[in-house]
């Protein structure tokens, strides 16, 4: 099914991101958490794509496993900084053969040590070729609440938002972020900008210390005074830092949905338990 008729049918959906592993002594392992989140019956899955700018062999596997095993609908990811225009063909007509129907199209992070390949420069000229591949695929983007960090500013940033969305973007997914009053904010501005898409909203469940570094080094997003409070306090007590670090983020999602935020996605890490916990505090508000 395409996500946009899910996000369009149903009032409130929350759906998981999971990632494949880098290296193929992993992939079981990875398969076994990814259908584990799968089976908590999200209302998608999404599977990420060669992170820092590399291709990924296994996105596209993960992605069918999980589908045909499970039944849950899956989102696949594609990048294209590193890759060739014949290779993301290939990659489109792997997806059309085993029927999906929805795609994720990223620009992926310039590789520090510089890209191999000049076919792309920015997520746009993916969508207009996925796009001209299949008039009916439902294409998703990525889009930043704090500002993308390349951007000079926040209205430029939207602004190349609104031409992803005139190409050929269905919805918007969001980077993660901890304080909803970033989202809201950005969210007026997209509206007010013309972008009136769906904006699924990225939450990430922060449960050990190793995540908050690498998270904020990556994202560049802002971390309220609430949330470094809660990391002070709990960073040498694993157990208690990742129970706070659940509620922080349902207490984030329960937020979003009372301000008629309706479209929740999870970045889980690959951790079922976590997810389970985050549906569980849910229970009567999602269902
Ligand atoms: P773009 O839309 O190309 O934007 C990148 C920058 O270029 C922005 O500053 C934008 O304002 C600017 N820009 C856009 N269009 C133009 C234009 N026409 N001219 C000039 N400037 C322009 N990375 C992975 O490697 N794999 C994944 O699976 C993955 N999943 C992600 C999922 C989500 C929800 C998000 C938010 C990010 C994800 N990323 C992933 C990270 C993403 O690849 C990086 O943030 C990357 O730096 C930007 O990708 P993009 O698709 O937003 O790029």
């Amino acid at each position: 099914m395409r996500i946009i008729d899910i996000l369009n049918e149903k009032k409130v959906t929350l759906s998981f991101e999971v990632f494949p592993p880098k290296i193929s002594t992993n992939y079981a392992s990875v398969e076994g958490a990814a259908e584990a989140i799968a089976k908590l019956n999200p209302c998608f899955v999404s599977v990420t794509y060669g992170a820092g700018g590399g291709v990924s062999e296994y996105t596209i596997n993960l992605s069918h496993e999980i589908r045909q095993k499970t039944g849950v609908e899956v989102l696949p990811h594609l990048t294209c900084i590193s890759s060739s225009k014949e290779y993301v063909r290939q990659n489109l007509q792997a997806l059309k053969e085993k029927g999906f129907e929805n795609v994720f199209a990223l620009r992926g992070d310039i590789p520090p040590e510089g890209r191999i390949c000049y076919d792309y420069d920015h997520a746009i000229e993916l969508i207009r070729d996925i796009r001209e591949f299949d008039e009916n695929i439902c294409i998703g983007g990525a889009c930043y609440p704090d500002g993308h960090p390349e951007s000079a500013n926040k209205n430029e940033d939207i602004d190349h938002i609104r031409e992803k969305v005139e190409a050929g973007c269905s919805f918007l997914t969001s980077q993660l972020f901890f304080d909803n009053g970033v989202f809201y904010n950005y969210l007026y501005r997209l509206r007010v900008r013309g972008v009136m898409v769906p904006v699924m909203a990225g939450i990430m469940p922060i449960t050990n210390m190793k995540q908050v570094k690498r998270t904020v080094a990556m994202s560049g997003t802002i971390l309220p005074q609430r949330f470094l409070s809660l990391v002070d306090r709990f960073e040498n007590d694993p157990a208690a830092l990742e129970q706070a670090g659940i509620i922080y983020a349902t207490d984030q999602i329960i937020d979003l949905i009372a301000n008629d935020v309706n479209h929740i996605h999870v970045y889980t890490m690959n951790k079922p338990e976590v997810a389970k916990k985050i549906l569980e505090n849910l229970s009567a508000i999602i269902n």
